[in-house]
């Protein structure tokens, strides 16, 4: 399949000045599509060598060197099997009881995760003054990125999670400004605990997504932006009716370094979704699906994709254009394992030197 190749600012207005800027990503893009369509070479979207110092992050070119990336699971249900009771505030748990947010941590090392996120979801100011925690911003962020290091050990690195503030920017019970600096603290406590990026996930406002990325990116480190996509005959648009297109043109201009999907739908609803991400950027694609929709058996949400069904996804995810494959909601370690046994069973598909995923 021949991806086409965008004209230079072709079916964007430009603001004036701005011209030369956007021209330099979108050429990589061209460049990097000519390469993916090179016969028999990096079907996927990991990668390495020239086009990779071109285009990437140098923290992602040397992830993706070796092809497809394997990220952790879910971690809101992980804690609440580790005990956390319901209603607690998980972030704070990140005081309360580290040793069980690193048990959760180390246990995706272990299982094969390359990448690991943070119990830092809910930790922006906004959604941790609902707590009664906002005066605990930085020890909760920095805790969480302390967690993760010391269980990834240099096993794997740590991409701090943010998530949504949890108010509406279209009631105005936020404001632009309040969620730009609100994710521009977390953001920078994020990055000098030591952070290796930086995820915005589980968005379902375009405009909100983008607020955090431009405030995520002043860090310079590499930036994932995830939309949830849950809504719509197809569940391919966002709560707020954002399709992937939209989504990847827009985070991309507001600096994403990965374009992302996560949440919302089990794995077999993300095959479709990555394919139309791939095909609307040429940046790397992140992508976290929930284990199926919970059912609720007294009062818990029961997840019934096993890990093994869920893996049986990693080629068909991969093959739509997935770079990072990992799990949100209801995903467990063993289906981290899963997915590393079924990415080290897939084909080499040889990258710029021949060298081919190291499975
Ligand atoms: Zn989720």
């Amino acid at each position: 399949m021949v991806a086409p190749v965008r004209p230079l600012g072709g079916g964007r207005r430009e603001r004036n000045g701005v011209l030369a800027d956007r021209a330099i990503p979108v050429l990589k893009g061209a460049l990097r599509r000519l390469w993916l369509d090179i016969p028999g070479g990096l079907t996927w979207g990991g990668s390495g060598g020239l086009l990779g110092a071109l285009a990437m992050h140098p923290i992602l070119t040397e992830l993706l060197s070796k092809g497809p990336v394997i990220t952790d699971g879910a971690w809101g249900t992980e804690l609440q099997k580790a005990g956390m009771p319901l209603g607690e505030f998980p972030d704070a748990w990140n005081l309360k009881a580290p040793d069980r947010v690193g048990a959760v941590a180390r246990a995706y090392v272990q299982a094969g995760s390359r990448v690991i996120l943070t119990n830092t979801f809910g930790a922006n100011r906004l959604r941790l003054a609902d707590a009664g925690l906002v005066d605990q911003v930085a020890a909760i962020n920095t805790a969480g990125v302390q967690i993760s290091k010391a269980a990834a050990a240099g096993r794997a690195l740590v991409f701090a999670s943010m998530g949504p503030s949890g108010k509406m920017l279209l009631t105005g019970e936020v404001t632009p400004v309040m969620l730009r600096e609100a994710f521009a603290e977390q953001a920078r406590i994020l990055a000098a605990a030591g952070a290796d990026g930086l995820v915005v996930e589980t968005m379902a406002d375009l405009s909100e997504a983008r607020a955090a990325v431009e405030a995520a990116k002043e860090t310079g480190l590499p930036v994932v932006a995830c939309m949830v996509y849950d809504s719509g005959r197809l569940k391919d648009r966002t709560m707020m009716g954002t399709r992937p297109e939209e989504a990847a043109n827009a985070l991309a201009q507001s600096g994403a370094d990965v374009i992302g999907a996560n949440c919302g739908q089990g794995v077999e609803g993300f095959v479709a979704i990555a394919g139309r991400l791939r095909a609307a950027t040429s940046l790397p694609v992140w992508i976290k699906a929930n284990a199926g929709l919970p059912e609720y058996v007294d009062g818990n949400a029961v997840y019934r994709t096993t890990g093994e069904q869920f893996a049986s996804f990693l080629e068909p995810l991969i093959m739509a254009g997935a770079d990072f494959v990992g799990g949100c909601c209801g995903t467990r370690p063993e289906f981290v394992a899963e997915l590393s046994r079924a990415l080290a069973t897939l084909p080499p598909k040889g990258g710029i030197d021949g060298r081919g995923p190291a499975h």
